[in-house]
C-alpha cells in the first residue's frame, strides 16, 4: 500500500469553521487546500473571489458540519498492557505481533479524529518505527511525537514492562535520557512517583531522589527535549517543578500551592481524568480488583486536583492514557476525556483549545497543526452540532482529513480504517 495522493487543489464548502483560539464560528465558510496545506479560509464567497482561475479545485461539501482542527492526544500508549488478562496477552506479543498491534491502534486513533499523539512510554522502541512509517506513508495513523521508553527507578512505576527503562542515580538517569534521545525520542518521560497500576507502591510513593530528577531534566533540556513526569503527590511535583519540569501527567493529589507553582513556572498538566472513571474499560480488560479499587477511589481527589489547577491558571492539555480510540461510554476515550475536562470547569471553548492548539504549542508543532489557519497542514475533522456550545458534539464525528487526505467520510462510506 502506498500513501494516497490527495487531490492537489481542494475546496471544502458547506461548513462552519471553528476558531479554537477564540471560540468564534464562521458559518457558510470555505477552506481552500493546496498540496495538503491550508491556503485560504473565510466566508465562502470571499474565498471563491480570491481563488486563482487557472486550476479548478475538487470541491468537498461537508453538509453543514462544524469543521475543527484534528485532535491532539497528549497521553497515549499504543502498547499499553495493564495488569489482567488482556494486558497479559499484549505483554506476550513478540516484536512482529507488537508492531502490528500498535499500527492497528494508530489507524483506529486517526479514524477517531485524533491526528497527532504524544506517546509517553512504548514498548521496545517500536514507537519510533511506527512514527517513521506513518510519516513516510507506509502506515495509516496520526502524527506521532514520542518519548520512547519512560525512565523509572529500579522497581518503580511501570518497571514490569519493556516500555520503561530502569535507571538509578544521577549518572543512571543522565544515561537514560541520552539513550532515548539516541533512539529518536522527541521528549522525555520520567516516573517520579507511584501510580494506579503498580502493585507494590501507592500513588503517593516518591520514587526519585532530587539529584535523579535534576539529572534527567537538565540533560533533556540541554539536548532540547521537554520532560513530562508521571506524578501523583504534591510534594514530589513541587520538587520537580522547581527543577524545571515541563509537564505533569495525572497530578492526582495537587494542592493550591503546587498548582500556583506550576502556573508560575509554565508547567502544564495532562489530567487524564478518564483513568479514575473507567470501571467498564477495566472490566473489559480483566483488570484485577485491587487496581480498579485504587483507580476509582482516587477519582474524587483527582477531580479536586484538576479544579485547583484550573483555579491557579495552569495550562491543561487533553490526554486519555486509555487507548485514544477505545470505545467507551458511547464515544472514544479521547472525546470522553474532552467532555470531563469541559464539564469539570474548563467549559467547551477552552476544552477545545486544550485538545488542539495548546498541545500543539507544548509540542512545538503549532506552526504546522492545532488550528485551522493559513499555512498549516489540513488535519481537519467535521462534526454535527456546535462544539463551542457543547463538546459532546464531537460524538457525531463523521469526517476526518489528515494532511489533506480524506481518511474517513461516513456519508460517502469512505474509511481507510
Ligand atoms: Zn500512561
Amino acid at each position: 500500500m502506498s500513501a494516497p495522493v490527495p487531490p492537489r487543489h481542494q475546496l471544502l464548502v458547506g461548513c462552519s469553521v471553528v476558531d479554537v483560539e477564540t471560540g468564534a464560528v464562521t458559518a457558510g465558510a470555505a477552506v481552500r487546500i493546496l498540496d495538503g496545506e491550508i491556503v485560504d479560509l473565510g466566508p465562502e464567497a470571499e474565498v471563491r473571489e480570491r481563488m486563482p482561475l487557472a486550476e479548478a479545485p475538487v470541491e468537498v461539501d461537508l453538509g453543514g458540519a462544524h469543521l475543527l482542527p484534528g485532535l491532539l492526544n497528549m497521553h497515549t500508549h499504543f502498547s499499553l498492557a495493564l495488569p489482567g488478562t488482556r494486558g497479559a496477552e499484549i505483554a506476550g506479543f513478540d516484536a512482529h505481533a507488537l508492531a502490528l498491534y500498535m499500527a492497528d491502534g494508530a489507524r483506529r486513533t486517526l479514524m477517531e479524529g485524533v491526528t497527532t499523539v504524544r506517546c509517553v512510554a512504548e514498548k521496545d522502541h517500536a514507537d519510533f518505527a511506527l512514527r517513521d512509517a506513518i510519516a513516510a506513508g507506509r502506515a495509516v495513523g496520526p502524527r506521532i511525537l514520542t518519548a520512547g521508553r519512560a525512565l523509572v527507578c529500579t522497581g518503580g512505576h511501570g518497571h514490569e514492562g519493556s516500555d520503561t527503562l530502569e535507571c538509578d542515580g544521577a549518572v543512571g538517569f543522565r544515561r537514560g535520557v541520552r539513550s532515548q534521545i539516541k533512539a529518536g525520542a522527541d521528549l522525555i518521560k520520567v516516573m517520579i512517583s507511584g501510580g494506579i497500576a503498580g502493585e507494590h507502591e501507592q500513588i503517593s510513593t516518591p520514587q526519585l531522589h532530587r539529584d535523579e530528577m535534576e539529572a534527567a531534566i537538565s540533560t533533556a533540556h540541554a539536548w532540547g527535549r521537554k520532560v513530562t513526569a508521571h506524578a501523583g503527590p504534591a510534594s514530589v511535583i513541587a520538587e520537580a517543578v522547581a527543577l524545571g519540569l515541563d509537564c505533569v501527567e495525572h497530578g492526582y493529589q495537587l494542592t493550591p500551592e503546587v498548582a500556583a507553582a506550576m502556573a508560575a513556572q509554565g508547567t502544564a498538566l495532562v489530567p487524564t481524568l478518564v483513568v479514575t472513571r473507567c470501571g467498564a474499560f477495566f472490566d473489559e480488560l480483566g483488570v484485577p480488583a485491587w487496581m480498579q479499587k485504587r483507580s476509582l477511589d482516587a477519582g474524587p481527589r483527582h477531580r479536586e486536583s484538576y479544579e485547583m489547577a484550573l483555579e491557579a491558571g495552569v495550562t491543561v492539555l487533553l490526554g486519555s492514557d486509555m487507548p485514544p480510540f477505545w470505545h467507551f461510554e458511547g464515544t472514544s476515550a479521547t472525546v470522553r476525556e474532552l467532555e470531563y475536562m469541559a464539564e469539570f470547569g474548563l467549559g467547551p471553548v477552552k476544552a477545545l483549545a486544550a485538545a488542539t492548539i495548546e498541545p500543539a504549542r507544548w509540542l512545538g508543532v503549532d506552526a504546522l497543526v492545532g488550528s485551522i489557519a493559513v499555512g498549516k497542514r489540513a488535519d481537519l475533522i467535521a462534526v454535527d452540532g456546535d462544539p463551542t456550545a457543547d463538546v459532546s458534539a464531537l460524538r457525531s464525528l463523521r469526517w476526518v482529513m489528515a494532511d489533506g487526505v480524506v481518511v474517513r467520510d461516513d456519508k460517502a462510506g469512505v474509511s481507510r480504517g
